[in-house]
């Protein structure tokens, strides 16, 4: 499945991405596109709301890895940007895509894409302009559940 929505502020965004939140119950694995700025982490903002964790969405550009809560449940958040080398950093990946409390997101995500499993939900973002972002979503039909709340 491929949807295409416009956003036309962060708070947008957010929102957009507050809803797949909400539908999160564990293993699932999302991949963010975008060029620097487009609004990978604002994404993430909003999911970890939806997810239902009260804590703060901050970059993790310089700690690679941060994991948002929920009960048992469990919001992984990875950023390798900049990582030429995966090393051990995708070795826990590997682990936490493999946990079914965990879901797990991540930007810049070229450098572990051999570790990312095929059913994946894809949200790659454009810049339209200062407040414009295009984000094109393909989603696999076994995710399909998490785009329950999302209308286009
Ligand atoms: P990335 O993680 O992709 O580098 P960030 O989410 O950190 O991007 O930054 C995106 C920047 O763009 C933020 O400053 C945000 O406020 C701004 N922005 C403006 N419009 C939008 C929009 N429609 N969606 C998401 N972010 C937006
Ligand atoms: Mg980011």
């Amino acid at each position: 499945m491929q949807f295409h929505y416009q956003t036309t502020s962060p708070q947008e965004t957010e929102g957009l991405a507050e809803k797949i939140g909400q539908q999160l119950k564990g293993g699932e694995v999302i991949e963010l596109s975008s060029d620097l700025g487009g609004g990978k982490t604002t994404f993430v903002r909003g999911l970890a709301r939806g997810f239902g964790s009260p804590d703060r969405v901050a970059s993790p550009t310089f700690t690679i890895s941060k994991v948002y809560k929920n009960g048992k449940k469990e919001l992984h958040h990875f950023d390798f940007y900049r990582l030429q080398e995966s090393g051990l950093i995708a070795h826990e990946l590997d682990e936490v895509i493999h946990d079914p409390l965990c879901t797990v997101v991540v930007e810049w995500a070229e450098v572990v894409s051999q570790v990312l499993p095929d059913d994946r939900l894809s949200v790659k973002i454009k810049q339209a302009g200062q407040d414009n972002r295009s984000l094109d979503v393909s989603c696999p039909e076994k995710l399909s559940y998490l785009l329950a709340r999302v209308t286009s």
